[in-house]
């Protein structure tokens, strides 16, 4: 498998992959251009959804050794630091340890800290009440050391159960270039038919 995952990855001029990298590294492309990649979700979200049905018939253990070699090799490649596009876009759910430990690093109090940044959701459910995050300072967050679990997870391709999230990873594929260029390579790998599912 890893023979097999190594020579899709870093081959660039792989056949049935004709329109997929703007970024050259020394030995692979990616896509980064968030532009380029909401374009492309616009256009493929048919075969996005012919994709999702020929993941859901892919035995679970293999599809996440796959998808965890790929995460691997592609967030190596992705600095996060230069996007924050995750923080611009996504409510933020935080948890009372969360907020004990960050109002703590902050040196405000808890009530100070709940009023400034927390709003309650459904169920009590304590969210960052703006989006982008207040704490994401251009690209960057500002207070990563003490960061929510959320945030350390996304976008949660290194977790087994790969095929249980395909719901919300592609719900995320226009908005990570991690998810999208891991979706985008695991067509190639798994070998499917692109060409068929594009309109005539
Ligand atoms: S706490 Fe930091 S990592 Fe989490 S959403 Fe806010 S800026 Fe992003
Ligand atoms: S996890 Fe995805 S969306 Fe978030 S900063 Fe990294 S590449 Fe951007």
């Amino acid at each position: 498998m890893d023979k097999l995952l190594n020579a899709s990855v870093f081959a660039p001029n792989l056949p049935k992959w004709p329109y997929f990298y703007s970024i050259k590294t020394v030995n692979n492309y990616i896509e980064a251009n968030l532009s380029v990649i909401q374009a492309n979700a616009i256009k493929k979200s048919a075969e996005n959804e012919r994709f999702r049905t020929f993941l859901n018939h892919q035995p679970d253990s293999d599809l996440d050794a796959i998808v965890q070699q790929l995460n691997t090799k592609i967030s190596a490649k992705v600095d996060c630091t230069l996007c924050g596009n995750c923080c611009k876009t996504l409510m933020i759910v935080v948890t009372n340890p969360e907020a004990d430990q960050l109002s703590g690093a902050l040196q405000i109090s808890r009530t100070s800290f709940d009023e400034q940044y927390i709003e309650k959701g459904l169920n009590e459910m304590m969210l960052i009440n703006k989006m982008p995050c207040c704490f994401l300072k251009e690209t960057k967050c500002t207070v990563y050391e003490n960061r929510f679990e959320g945030c350390r997870e996304f976008p949660a391709l290194h977790l087994p159960g790969f095929k249980k999230r395909l719901f919300t990873h592609f719900m995320h594929y226009d908005r990570c270039m991690i998810i999208y260029n891991t979706i985008e390579y695991l067509k190639n790998i798994l070998y499917f038919e692109i060409e068929s599912s594009q309109p005539c």
